[in-house]
C-alpha cells in the first residue's frame, strides 16, 4: 500500500471510526505512539521500542526457541549488515532493487572533508522541507549492505563448509533487517526483526520442514490467541517482469504466509512466511547435498514486530489486561503449553 492510499484510508476510517467494526485498526500506530509503546522518530517506518514492546518481543522469541527446540538447529547470529559481494551474488537486486539498502561512508581526504562540511552547512541552513542531499555526494559505498532478510548471510557461510551431511542442515537466525518501504502502516517498517529457521537439504527434507512449520506457526499464533489465515503468497518482485516471476512463484506454491488483521483495513498482514527457494541459493553458492546434488532450501520467517503489533491490536495496549491464557503462555507456562501443542500435532 502506498502512503497516499494509506492517508486516504486513515481519513476514511477516522470518519467512520467507532461506528462500525473494522477488521483492522488504522489508528493502531497513533495509539501505540500515544501510549509510548512505539517511539516516533519522525521518519515513516523507523521507530524506537519501549520496554513493554521489547518484553513482548523477548517472550515471543523465547516461545519460538521452544517451538523449534527439537530441531537442534545451529544458532547463528549476524549483525544487520552483510558482505556486499555476497549481496551482489544473491540476485536480490534482480528481484527487489527498490527495497535494498546500501551503506555509504566518507572515505576522502582533508579537501574532501572540507567539501563535505560545506555541503552539510548548506543542507542544514535551510528548513526541514528544503533540505537537499548534496553532502551525500562525498559519500562512497562501503563493502557492506544492510541485510534484507535474516537468512541471507547464512547461505555463503554454509557453502564454505563443503557438502552438507546426510540429514542436511538446519539453522536458527535472528536479525534486524532493512527494507526501503517507508509507510505509515506500523506493520510495514524499514527496520524490523526477523527470526528464522532455515533448512538446507534434499527437496523432500526442505518440503517436510516447510509443512511442519506451517503447522507449528499456526500453533504459535493459536496460543497467542490471534485470528489468522494461511494463504498462498508471492514476493513483491519489481517491475513489469516481476509480475511474471510472481505468478510463477504462486503457480509453484513456493510461498505461504500466515496473515493476521493488524492495521491495514483492506487486508490482513503477513506475520509469518514459509518459503521454498528450490535450488536458487544452492545454485548461487554451490551448496551441495551429501550425494553431490545441489541443495534445496526453505525458511520460515517470523516477523517479530508484526506479530507483536498483532498482539497489541487484538488484546489491547495494556499487557496486564491481556487474556489470562495469553499472559500465561507468554509469561508463565510457555514450555508446557508448547509441549502439549506439539504433542497434539504429532
Ligand atoms: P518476507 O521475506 O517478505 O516473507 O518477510 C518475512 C517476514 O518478515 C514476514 O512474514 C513479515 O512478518 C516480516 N516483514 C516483512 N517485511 C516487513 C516490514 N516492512 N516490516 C515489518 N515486518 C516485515
Ligand atoms: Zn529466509
Amino acid at each position: 500500500m502506498n502512503t497516499v492510499t494509506e492517508h486516504a484510508a486513515i481519513a476514511a476510517a477516522d470518519a467512520q471510526q467507532a461506528s462500525t467494526y473494522n477488521a483492522s485498526d488504522v489508528t493502531l500506530r497513533a495509539r501505540l505512539i500515544e501510549a509510548g509503546i512505539l517511539i516516533d522518530t519522525g521518519e515513516d517506518g523507523l521507530y524506537g521500542r519501549s520496554q513493554v514492546f521489547e518484553d513482548v518481543i523477548d517472550r515471543l522469541n523465547h516461545a519460538i526457541t521452544l517451538l523449534g527446540a527439537d530441531q537442534e538447529a545451529e544458532v547463528l547470529r549476524f549483525p544487520p549488515a552483510m558482505r556486499r559481494h555476497d549481496f551482489e551474488d544473491s540476485e536480490y537486486l534482480k528481484s527487489f532493487p527498490d527495497l535494498a539498502g546500501t551503506i555509504h561512508s566518507f572515505q576522502g581526504n582533508d579537501r574532501g572533508h572540507h567539501r563535505l562540511l560545506e555541503a552539510l552547512e548548506k543542507t542544514v541552513s535551510v528548513g526541514e522541507e528544503e533540505r537537499t542531499d548534496e553532502w551525500m555526494d562525498q559519500q562512497k559505498p562501503t563493502r557492506l549492505v544492510l541485510t534484507p532478510a535474516a537468512c541471507y548471510p547464512i547461505y555463503p557461510t554454509i557453502a564454505k563448509r563443503g557438502a552438507l551431511a546426510e540429514d542436511g542442515a538446519t539453522v536458527d537466525v535472528f536479525a534486524y533487517c532493512f527494507r526501503h518501504e517507508p509507510s505509515i502502516d506500523p506493520g510495514r517498517m524499514q527496520m524490523f526483526r526477523m527470526r528464522e529457521y532455515v533448512r538446507l537439504g534434499s527437496p523432500q527434507q526442505v518440503m517436510d520442514f516447510r509443512q511442519k512449520w506451517i503447522e507449528r506457526g499456526s500453533l504459535l499464533v493459536n496460543l497467542l490467541g490471534l485470528p489468522f489465515e494461511i494463504d498462498l503468497a508471492n514476493d513483491p518482485f519489481f517491475g513489469r517482469g516481476g509480475k511474471i516471476v510472481a505468478d510463477s512463484q504462486r503457480a509453484q506454491q513456493l510461498k505461504f504466509e500466515l496473515l493476521i488483521p493488524v492495521a491495514t483495513p483492506d487486508r490482513p498482514t503477513a506475520c509469518l512466511s514459509f518459503n521454498y527457494h528450490m535450488e536458487h541459493f544452492g545454485e548461487i553458492w554451490k551448496i551441495a547435498q551429501a550425494n553431490g546434488e545441489l541443495a534445496h532450501t526453505a525458511c520460515v520467517g517470523f516477523g517479530m514486530e508484526r506479530t507483536t503489533l498483532a498482539l497489541f491490536r487484538h488484546h489491547g495496549l495494556d499487557v496486564k489486561a491481556w487474556p489470562a491464557e495469553v499472559r500465561d503462555f507468554l509469561w508463565g507456562d510457555t514450555h508446557s503449553r508448547i509441549s502439549a501443542g506439539l504433542e497434539a500435532l504429532s
